[in-house]
Order: C-alpha cells, then structure tokens, then sequence
C-alpha cells in the first residue's frame, strides 16, 4: 500500500470512493457516530485487508452499513420487535444483530462465522451517498488501529491508519462522536453495547426493558455458543504432514488436499479460513480429523491463529 489520498466531500470524491470500495480497496468513511473503515462486505479478501489494516488480533465481527431498508431485507430478517426499531431509529446510530438470510453472499470473515449479521443504516449524508454510490453492502468497525481511541475526524483515520488504506473521505467532524448502540431485538430485546442511542429510548419503543448481554463479541448464552461455527471434526494444530484419517490444510510450504495461501499470503489465508474450515469438515467427514499448517504468529496470522485455537479447544458442554 502506498499514500492514503484525502477525498473531498463531493461528486468526484464520492465517485472515486465507491471506485476503490469496487475494486477491492479500503475507503475511510465519515458516519454520524465515528469514521468507519469501509470494505466490500462481499469480498473475502476486502475484509481481511480490513483486519489486517486495524491490526486486530481476532476476527470480532464487523458491522455491515447499508443505505435503506430494502437493502438490509436482501441480507437479513426481520422480527416484530427489529422493525419497530427501525422504523423509530433508522437511519441513525443503531446497529442490529439479525438472522443472515441463506446466499446473503456476506463474506463469513465479516460475520466471524457466526448466522447473524450486525446492521446499521447510517444517517450521515455523505455516508448514504458512498453507500448508494457504491450498491452494495460495506463493512466497516471504527477507522482506527485495535486498542485505539475511534476516529471522528479525517486527520485522526491518517493519524492511525494512513499508509494502510487507500484513502478517507473527509467530512469533517463527526456528530454523535459515539460508536453505534448494538441490540438483539428478537425474540427478547438484548443490549449488547451501549453507544449513541439511549437505552431509554429504545425501551419506550419496544415497550419492554432491554436485558444486558455481554460486549457482544463473546457469546453469552448457549445458543449464540451454538451459532459460533465450529467444525466437527478434532482439529489438530502446527502439523507438518497429515496421519492417518488427517485431512491437512496447508500453508506455504506445507502441502495437503487444501491450502489456506499456497504462497504464504496472510490476507488470502485470512480470506479463505471459514472457507477451508467448511471444507474440511466435509472431507473429513464424520470420524475423520483436520490437521493445519503452522502459521506464523504475525500480522493476520495473530487472528488466524486465535480462531484456530478456539475451533481446536474442546468443545464445550451443549
Ligand atoms: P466496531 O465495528 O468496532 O464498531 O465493533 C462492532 C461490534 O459489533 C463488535 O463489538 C461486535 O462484537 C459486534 N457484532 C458484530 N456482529 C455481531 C453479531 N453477529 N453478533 C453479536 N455482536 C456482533
Ligand atoms: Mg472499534
């Protein structure tokens, strides 16, 4: 990546956005809550270009903006109490966890594997005019590097990424200035971060108070446990070869029937890891194991690893 070039906040600007959005790149974008590090929601590789410019040591999943309401119901479903909240609050600074509709085509580094996807339609102007300009899902976390205070002008998305995206569209400072509330609405309404949106507010909506659920990225109960994809087979990790019954999924060098990155590429391992899990698991069927490829323990491949690890780790109690 070279230079990171400031867009102004008009048509060519705009334009140009939603061309390198198209192409794969990372455009910093302005919202009413913070500056967004936007990719194609579509792209494996896209996504994992994100993660890897942010620096995350794992795959949290990444909020997908959308322009209205007509776009979300491509990508998602909706309960009573999601629509009651979007008629109230949408667009605006509240981010919805719903059901991924089957052939979505989200990619799953966006959802970290999960079968829900978080939503938000942004009420920023020039937000909406990147997103209609561009026509389909982005997916943007806060357009700062992990462990960082979240941006909310241009200079401070230069500040923390500038070298590492291909450029931000500057719309001065940011309104609200607060990341996005993030609610479960249905069945039961579940607060999973607090954020620009009152809880107050979102109660006098539903009519019925929000219970506290976790930091929304571990999962709290047993059935979010169960929509975390794991697969079934023992996986086995750092190996070399494969034994007997082993399916190996490889790295760079290390050589099986599947390969994360032939060439020891981290972004395009990161890209194909839910892909590679998936396949395994089917090739391994029912009593056979996966083994995978050591893979080094920097850059993407912090992330890489931690999501290993934990599809590795005995599985918990149902
Ligand atoms: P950021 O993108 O930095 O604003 O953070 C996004 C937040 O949304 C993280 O805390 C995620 O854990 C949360 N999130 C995104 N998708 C989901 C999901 N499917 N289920 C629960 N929480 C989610
Ligand atoms: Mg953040």
């Amino acid at each position: 990546m070279h230079s990171t070039a400031t867009l102004a906040a008009d048509q060519a600007g705009i334009t140009r956005a939603a061309d390198l959005l198209a192409g794969g790149e990372l455009v910093a974008f302005p919202t009413e809550t913070v500056y967004g590090l936007g990719g194609d929601a579509r792209s494996d590789i896209a996504v994992a270009r994100i993660y890897e410019a942010k620096g995350r040591p794992s795959f949290n999943p990444l909020i997908v903006h959308l322009p209205d309401l007509a776009a979300v119901e491509k990508i998602a479903t909706l309960g009573p109490n999601a629509r009651a909240l979007t008629q109230a609050f949408w667009p605006g600074p509240l981010t919805l966890v719903l059901p991924l509709r089957e052939g979505s085509g989200i990619s799953p580094l966006v959802t970290a594997g999960l079968d829900t996807v978080a939503i938000r339609i942004p009420a920023h102007p020039l937000a909406q005019a990147l997103l209609r300009a561009f026509g389909g899902p982005v997916a943007a976390p806060s357009a700062n590097p992990s462990g960082r205070i979240s941006p909310t002008r241009a200079a401070h998305v230069l500040d923390g990424l500038t070298g590492r995206i291909a450029a931000v569209l500057d719309g001065g400072p940011c309104a609200v200035g607060l990341e996005s509330t993030i609610v479960l609405a249905d069945p039961d309404p579940v607060l999973l971060r607090p954020g620009g949106l009152s809880r107050e507010a979102l109660e006098a909506t539903l009519g019925q108070p929000l219970t506290l659920g976790g930091d929304g990225v571990k999962p709290t109960s047993p059935g979010q446990l169960a929509s975390h994809y794991a697969p079934n087979a023992t996986l086995r990790l750092n190996a070399t070869r494969a034994e007997a019954n082993e399916v190996l999924v490889g790295f760079g060098p290390v050589i099986g029937p599947l390969t994360l990155s032939e060439t020891g590429d981290l972004i395009e391992a990161a890209a194909r890891l839910f892909h590679m899990l998936r396949e395994a698991d089917r090739l391994a069927g029912p009593t056979g194991r996966i083994a995978f490829a050591p893979i080094p323990e920097t850059g993407l491949g912090l992330a890489i690893n931690d999501r290993l690890r934990r599809a590795a780790a005995p599985k918990d109690s149902p």
